[in-house]
């Protein structure tokens, strides 16, 4: 008998639980397999009765009292920093598998958390998953324009350094997808951001190719909303038949039209989700080292996977930081991310690579909260580090 815990205390990890311990143990026990017995939940701030915190999982794992933590793929928003947390509490990357989606059993009874009678018992055979072989990544996001029209001072992706309009070239991107494709099957969220993503005019091919690829993922354009108004039928079209929505990031300058913006979106039937308003912002740049190894460990952006000129990294700097370098004569790293195109570069080596910190990661730094501002004239340096 294999004791093990799965992740989260939402509906999907009762589902997974049954189905390990009912028909995926029967499977194994047929194959003179240990059964697996699901001991605990593990979601962090409960106290009930065979639910325990992150922490507790790790001492139970630490005693050997438990093998393995299971984590459902409809966890895809916190599962990058999940990990994270996993590896800074001693756990092995080998003893942590991700539980196939729910919605992909043919036969499963999502309300009553159990099999259809007859079902195939062969597509329960990869339930389970080792975490790092797992074809599968929680978050990816590209630009499709470097360039916005908001201009936020501090922009952690640099674009107000970005003076003239830069598009990403929708060829080569298509052909790095393709090739990420071949590696990476599956992918829990996808956001299309920059920049302004609506600036470029070839959105509706960047989503579509991108539903093509993956039919399962939730795919996000990521806007802060000034040129929602004025989308193309088109675009509206592309997104509903793609089921695309938008995610509003809210600034200053949204607030006189917030109302309309909403209501446009609504009457086009496009869903979204809208940012808190945000008039506060971060320098996270630093010039000088930060010294301190852990910080990538304890960034929410090193769970922001990106994809740029045939390369994937954890976060957008590796591909946005030469446009600092450039605009002040700097040399913070800019030569990282992993080569799509390089054969060593397998599922799980990318995989892993993803999971360690950059030498970009040396020269960030939680910088104090600064007032909103847009940046209207020439900017200096000390304004962004
Ligand atoms: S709206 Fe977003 S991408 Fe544009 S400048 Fe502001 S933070 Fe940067
Ligand atoms: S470079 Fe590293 S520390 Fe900086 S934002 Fe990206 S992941 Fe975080």
């Amino acid at each position: 008998m294999i004791n093990i815990a799965v992740y989260g205390d939402m509906k999907y990890s009762h589902q997974m639980k049954m189905l390990l311990q009912n028909e995926y143990s029967d499977l194994l026990r047929q194959g003179n397999g240990e059964e697996i017995v699901v001991s605990y939940l593990v979601a962090d701030g409960h106290q009930e009765d065979g639910i325990i915190s992150l922490s507790e999982f790790a001492s139970k794992y630490a005693s050997k009292e438990l093998a393995a933590i299971v984590i459902p793929k409809e966890y895809y928003m916190q599962y990058n920093s999940l990990i994270q947390k996993l590896i800074k509490h001693g756990i092995n990357l080998n003893d942590i598998y991700n539980g196939k989606r729910l919605t992909s059993i043919i036969g499963f009874n999502m309300d009553k958390s159990s099999m259809v009678e007859g079902y195939d018992q062969g597509q329960l055979g990869d339930l389970i998953t080792p975490m790092l072989s797992d074809s599968y990544l929680s978050y990816l996001e590209f630009h499709v324009a470097d360039h916005c029209n908001m201009n936020c001072k501090y922009c952690t992706h640099y674009s107000p350094l970005v003076k003239e309009p830069v598009f990403t070239d929708f060829d080569k991107w298509k052909k790095d997808m393709a090739t990420l494709k071949s590696k990476i099957d599956d992918i829990g969220i996808i956001r299309i951001l920059g920049g302004e993503p609506l600036l470029n005019p070839d959105l509706p091919a960047f989503i579509e190719y991108t539903r093509k690829l993956y039919p399962a993922s939730v795919i996000t354009v990521v806007s802060n909303g000034i040129l929602v108004r004025q989308i193309s039928q088109e675009l509206i079209d592309t997104m509903n038949r793609n089921i695309a929505f938008f995610h509003i990031s809210y600034y200053p300058p949204l607030e006189p039209t917030i109302e309309e913006v909403k209501k446009f979106l609504i009457e086009k039937n496009i869903a979204f989700t809208m940012s808190p308003k945000m008039d506060k912002f971060m320098k996270t740049t630093t010039l000088k080292p930060n010294g301190n190894e852990d910080f990538f460990y304890s960034c929410f952006e090193a769970t922001c996977n990106c994809i740029f000129e045939g390369k994937i990294a954890a976060c957008y700097a590796p591909y946005t930081t030469k446009f600092f370098n450039k605009e002040f004569d700097q040399s913070l790293p800019e030569d990282e991310g992993i080569d799509l195109y390089d054969s060593e570069n397998t599922t799980e080596n990318i995989k892993l690579k993803l999971l360690y910190p950059m030498k970009r990661c040396d020269f960030c730094i939680n910088g104090g909260e600064q007032d909103w501002e847009r940046v209207t004239g020439p900017t200096t340096l000390s304004d962004w580090v």
